[in-house]
């Protein structure tokens, strides 16, 4: 394995790549976002979402919901117009929905082909997490075969689907979860190449916490203190790499993001 990348010099070197697909295939359809709850943290990542097609060349459009005039019977007829629009490269429903609507009726009628967060049951494509990180370890040539990664947390979106991909790149992948003992963590911590946490519990993994000199770390995380936003892990543990937090997962995330939607464009 090399020196780990900077994820930001990464991230804009991948970016520059993607703008030239875009122009080499004049790829011209657009992704639309659709996003109900309008709070702080949701406003910030959809927008982050449109500067990243701003920079490689995408065009998007947002579709706002209002919640006293529309209902969810709404956003699935408008997700079926979509479907069938010419126009239309990639659909992203924003999560979090106004309360009580059900989000697997409204991530599943999505046409797979357009349903580049990897959300739905026949989805092609991985959730954009699990695809940032994954091909993050690939470009730094990684070495996956034999070696041990724990996966902490297993929500559908992050840590199951990224143990069962390491686990299909020949890793020996151990699950951990709020169920697991402190002693088991700390022993499976020990022996881990790698270790993707993803429970949403600032600097859950500590200076207390021992790990491997080559051990890889990837935060997933991410907490708001004090304004500030904080990972799942310590910034300063010893270790090989840590992903810093900002920073980090989150810019693979959206990169993830891209890559799937040009790769809905070139079916
Ligand atoms: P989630 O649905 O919030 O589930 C949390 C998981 O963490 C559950 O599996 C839970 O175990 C586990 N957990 C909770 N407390 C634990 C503890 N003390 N020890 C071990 N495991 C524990 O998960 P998520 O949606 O994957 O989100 C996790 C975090 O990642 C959040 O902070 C979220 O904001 C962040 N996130 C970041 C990105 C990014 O791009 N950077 C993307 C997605 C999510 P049980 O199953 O036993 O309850």
């Amino acid at each position: 394995m090399n020196n780990m990348k900077i994820i930001k010099e990464y991230v804009l070197e991948q970016k520059n790549l993607i703008k030239k697909t875009v122009e080499k295939y004049q790829i011209n359809k657009k992704l639309v976002i659709i996003q109900s709850v309008s709070d702080g943290a949701t406003n910030a990542y959809v927008k982050g979402k449109c500067k990243d097609c701003d920079e490689v060349g995408i065009a998007h459009e947002v579709i706002r919901l209002d919640e006293s005039a529309h209902d969810i019977d709404y956003l699935v007829n408008l997700i079926k117009k979509l479907n069938i629009d010419e126009t239309v490269g990639g659909i992203i429903v924003q999560l979090p929905l106004f309360d009580g609507w059900d989000v697997e009726r409204v991530q599943n009628a999505i046409d797979p082909r357009l349903d580049i967060d990897g959300f739905h049951k026949l989805t092609k494509f991985l959730p954009a997490t699990p695809r940032g990180m994954i091909d993050y370890l690939n470009d730094n040539d990684f070495s996956f075969t034999g070696k041990n990664a724990v996966v902490i947390g297993r929500s559908e979106i992050v840590g199951r689907p990224m143990a069962k991909i390491l686990l299909d790149l020949n890793m020996n992948v151990t699950i951990t979860h709020s169920k697991t003992t402190n002693s088991d963590l700390r022993h499976y911590l020990e022996n881990a190449d790698l270790v993707v946490i993803a429970i949403g519990k600032a600097n859950f993994l500590d200076k207390t916490y021992k790990f491997k000199e080559n051990a890889v770390i990837l935060d997933v995380g991410i907490s708001r203190i004090d304004g500030h936003l904080v990972g799942d892990c310590e910034n300063d543990v010893q270790c090989y790499f840590k992903s810093p937090v900002p920073g980090g997962v989150g810019l693979l995330t959206r990169l993830g993001l891209l890559k799937n939607f040009i790769d809905a464009q070139m079916e």
